[in-house]
């Protein structure tokens, strides 16, 4: 993408077919790293090689007839072959058809994508996992957050003994509470992202593990 400097401001002439700064900013199409994609992993049963896992899968899985589009076919460092696909359906009816017909064989795994975390900084003591969802609903119906909109996951004490609620959260309900301020007992709690850094111990690169490592 082009920096700021780089580009003649157009506020003055709107005439002809030149965008706007801002147009053209919104109009970028994502770069080829920003697209989605959603992957599958598969993985052997009984001590196939890469090569015959690829092969099983062709002869068995033809994503022709399934009219599925594979954007990335190949095996991994740990063994497993990986498959990605531009859309959700096609990665799941990949993974469905891979363990019917190759069942036996192989097994295609879609990594859960985990639900975004929040934070809920010094909660009263009386807070408990049992009754922290009766606790939030009761005070804090401003929030218009639904009772099924999130699963309180754990609670832990920090370094000065606050103690704080960390939740599991659908998007809309996480956009409600960012930033928020949660009334709990006696206590005005601030809500914020909860973030676990997922690095890499091999390569230490960010948002992979080790055992998915592609790099050195
Ligand atoms: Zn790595």
């Amino acid at each position: 993408m082009k920096k700021a400097s780089e580009v003649k401001p157009e506020a003055t002439s709107h005439i002809g077919k030149k965008r706007l700064y801002s147009e053209a900013l919104c109009g970028n199409l994502p770069k080829r790293s920003e697209q989605k994609t959603f992957k599958l992993t598969v993985k052997t049963k009984s001590d196939h090689s890469i090569e015959n896992m690829k092969t099983l899968d062709k002869t068995k899985v033809n994503p022709v007839d399934m009219k599925i589009g594979i954007t990335r076919f190949k095996g991994l460092r740990n063994g497993r072959l990986l498959i990605e696909t531009q859309n959700k359906l096609d990665i799941d009816a990949l993974s469905k058809t891979i363990n019917e017909l190759c069942g036996e064989e192989l097994e295609a795994l879609t990594p859960r994508r985990m639900n975004p975390r929040l934070i809920i900084y010094n909660v009263p003591d009386e807070l408990y996992i049992e009754n922290a969802k009766e606790l939030i609903m009761k005070q804090n119906s401003e929030l218009c957050v639904e009772n099924e909109d999130k699963t309180p996951n754990y609670l832990f004490k920090d370094k000065r003994k606050a103690k704080n609620l960390v939740i599991e959260v659908n998007c809309t309900a996480r956009m409600k509470l960012l930033g928020k301020k949660m009334k709990l007992g006696w206590n005005m709690c601030n809500v914020d992202d909860y973030i676990k850094i997922n690095r890499c111990y091999k390569c230490s690169k960010f948002n992979h593990r080790a055992q998915d490592c592609k790099g050195n």
